[in-house]
């Protein structure tokens, strides 16, 4: 078995969104697609996968630096012991002459690479992505119903809190049972009177998140800290910068609800440290480091290890994402829930029209690979590509 080729694209989100920080209207995504020499229905079989969302298309990482790479390794280098592509080794040479540290945009534009690799290996061996976890970590959890909860809430130029319970109402109608909602880019007084909007539609502080974002100093991270205790939100999300463990462990002294980090974190290493030094309390703080920007599922588990062996558990890890490949982490891993965007970030957001919310649960697609089959519209940006 070998790949024959490697394609990237980078594509644009349809959004016209911002979070504290971000304005996602000039987002992109880079998709990236695996061929290879194995003919199924008289087509090459396809790995699919893109990096996530939120961290822009790194076409010319993937196209300068690792494509040649994976490219002039011998195809024999890159199978595992079953003769599959082993998504390890395709992410070691992908790899290779890069130094340590420093993980940026490199990990993002690595785990494009790397899920397309599991999609890959999915459709080869006609299972989901989250049986081949299971199988690859020796994971015996059932795994075929995963929590989720609506992730959205954002800033809409010129709408007041009437737009943001309208959507809240939507997700609620559509069975979810938790939102998730943006702080930071207003007042503390402005985003006080949404956050009480918002309770109106979750009915309590357990069904409602924030999400800071990361935007806060400590005075800030502290004022609202003290600001939103009286409502005993889910969590208070990306407090103050994902590499300020200082003040994480601050801010985690002093208030008392569960603190949520990680999305921003893309190496173990990085995960290691917040669990030594970021002040997360155990089976009460959250996880959410995202695959799809962090080196792919190889270094998810790596992850997971990192925490689990300090008493973390793997339960309190909801991955940022909203897509098919982090549900399928979360489903394989056994992870505690998984972020959704209903309708926001397409074509990449969501999961498909295929997968019904009930009572905030879903069952996992068990279509091939990530599934990305379910999403039409996104199916067709990669045949476009594929050609
Ligand atoms: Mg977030």
């Amino acid at each position: 078995m070998k790949i024959t080729r490697i394609i990237e694209r980078p594509v644009h989100l349809k959004s016209n969104i911002s979070n504290a920080l971000v304005n996602f209207s000039e987002h992109t995504v880079s998709l990236v697609a695996v061929v290879t020499d194995q003919i199924r229905n008289n087509k090459p079989v396809v790995g699919l996968s893109f990096n996530s969302i939120g961290r822009y298309a790194q076409s010319g990482i993937i196209n300068r630096r690792m494509i040649p790479r994976v490219a002039q390794e011998p195809a024999d280098a890159l199978l595992d012991e079953n003769g599959m592509i082993c998504a390890e080794k395709v992410l070691a040479c992908a790899l290779r002459n890069e130094k340590p540290g420093g993980h940026g945009d490199r990990a993002a534009a690595a785990s494009a690479l790397e899920l397309a690799i599991w999609d890959l290996n999915g459709k080869l061996q006609d299972c989901p992505v989250s049986q081949l976890i299971r199988q690859r970590y020796r994971l015996d959890h059932d795994g075929g119903r995963v929590f989720v909860y609506a992730a959205g809430g954002y800033y809409y130029e010129g709408e007041g809190s009437r737009k943001l319970k309208d959507e809240l109402r939507s997700y609620q109608d559509s069975g979810f049972t938790m939102y998730k909602m943006k702080i930071g880019g207003a007042s503390l007084q402005e985003d006080t009177r949404r956050i009480e909007a918002a309770l109106t539609v979750a009915g309590a502080g357990k069904n409602l998140a924030v999400d800071a974002n990361g935007r806060f100093d400590l005075a800030a991270a502290r004022a609202y800290a003290q600001g939103i205790q009286p409502y005993q939100l889910r969590w208070f999300e990306e407090v103050g910068d994902p590499l300020d463990f200082e003040l994480n462990a601050t801010i985690a002294s002093e208030y008392e609800g569960p603190i949520a980090t990680g999305e921003n974190l893309f190496s173990h290493q990085d995960v290691k440290n917040l669990a030594l030094y970021g002040g997360m309390r155990r089976n009460h703080d959250v996880f959410q480091m995202d695959s799809g920007l962090a080196y792919g599922i190889t270094e998810y588990a790596r992850m997971l290890n990192e925490i689990e062996r300090r008493g973390f558990s793997r339960k309190f890890c909801f991955p940022h994402g909203g897509q098919l490949m982090a549900l399928q982490v979360v489903a394989g891993f056994g992870l505690g829930g998984s972020e959704v965007y209903p309708g926001i970030f397409q074509p990449m957001g969501g999961y498909g029209n295929t997968t019904q919310v009930v009572d905030g649960m879903v069952n996992v697609p068990d279509a091939p690979g990530f599934g990305f089959e379910c999403k039409p519209e996104l199916i067709s940006l990669f045949a476009n590509m594929i050609g």
